[in-house]
């Protein structure tokens, strides 16, 4: 098997919690270096931007770009220029025309672009999606409620214009959503923006879903207590789905289906991999398209300060 040397940029909380783990599990990839302002792996050589690994290490072929959104785009273009392999963090940048940027820069390039969506690969998704596919839908009720100061502490881009506010987990259910669902649209959006934030604390959408009566999603990043990441389905015959853990945990008419131990970014990992063998992409655009509307048509309400 070819074994790709792989780089990261943007050494954050996702890199050690889950990127750093799955390259060692991965026989596909060489974890070799990495670019960050000021954080670094142990045992891989360390630069302090992507310009500067570029020239120390020019046998590096892959590259995951691992920053927040606001600067993915110059990052993945130059790696891209230089002729390397890049797999994007989520959301696969600021804007939806950048993302087409790097699709038809990759396209001319004859490199791999795959912009993940790591809740796609979480372990009940694909039993939920063959559920949806065998059932007529009629209701569609998401609930993403969690505490953004315990999964985001400090993170100040998040709170900045591009950082996406609570569309940053939001976009996830919104990733799983446009994998299993019949095609759907928003219709009306509530977000609502701390007086002191660029970015909005909570979103209220409503959808039209091809073929169903209902379809909503209530995104909130006050909430205390229990956190809730749910994806609840009615067919039209009563039949009843809930995946719930952001994917992780499957209930079909109330019962719970068993599910393996499969990591999120394992899959994304063997994805690239075989994106990379193939010399392929994989560059799906649309839960960014459907927060981009959720901008569009947001009616702006402003709440409470927030302070960390
Ligand atoms: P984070 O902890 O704030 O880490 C981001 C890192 O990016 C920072 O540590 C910073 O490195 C680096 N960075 C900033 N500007 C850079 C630049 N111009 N060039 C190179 N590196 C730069 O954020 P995170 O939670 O890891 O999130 C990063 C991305 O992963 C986001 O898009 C997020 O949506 C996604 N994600 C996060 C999670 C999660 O649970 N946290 C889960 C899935 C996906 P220095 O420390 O060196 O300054």
């Amino acid at each position: 098997m070819a074994v790709s040397k792989i780089a990261i940029v943007g050494v954050g909380k996702i890199v050690r919690d889950e990127h750093v783990p799955a390259l060692a599990a991965n026989p596909a990839f060489k974890l070799a270096a990495t670019a960050s302002p000021r954080s670094t792996l142990e045992g891989v050589d360390n630069y302090t931007s992507l310009d500067d690994l570029l020239v120390a290490r020019p046998d590096i072929e892959a590259v995951a770009v691992c920053t927040p959104p606001q600067v993915r785009h110059v990052i993945a273009r130059t790696a891209l220029l230089a002729g390397k392999h890049v797999l994007l963090e989520k959301p696969p940048g600021a804007t939806v025309s950048e993302v087409e940027n790097l699709r038809a820069l990759a396209v001319d390039k004859g490199v791999s672009l795959y912009a993940t969506w790591h809740s796609r690969h979480a372990p009940a998704v694909a039993q939920a999606k063959a559920w949806v596919e065998a059932h007529v839908i009629a209701k569609v009720e998401i609930v993403w409620r969690e505490d953004v100061r315990l999964w985001h502490p400090g993170q100040a881009w998040i709170w900045e214009a591009g950082g996406l506010g609570v569309f940053d987990p939001g976009i996830n259910a919104l990733s799983i959503a446009t994998l299993i669902l019949p095609p759907f649209f928003i219709t009306a959006s509530d977000l609502s923006f701390p007086a002191n934030r660029q970015a909005p604390i909570a979103a209220k959408l409503e959808f039209n879903l091809q073929g169903a009566d209902a379809m909503t999603a209530d995104f909130d990043w006050r909430q205390q207590g229990p956190q809730t990441w749910d994806i609840r389905i009615e067919a039209k015959d009563g039949a009843r789905l809930r995946l719930s853990l952001g994917g992780a945990e499957l209930e079909i008419d109330g019962a719970p289906v068993a599910q393996t131990e499969a990591r999120e970014y394992g899959g994304i990992y063997d994805r690239f991999a075989d994106l990379i063998a193939t010399k392929a992409h994989d560059v799906d655009v649309r839960p960014l398209v459907q927060v981009a509307d959720a901008f569009l048509l947001g009616q702006r309400l402003t709440v409470e300060p927030f302070h960390d």
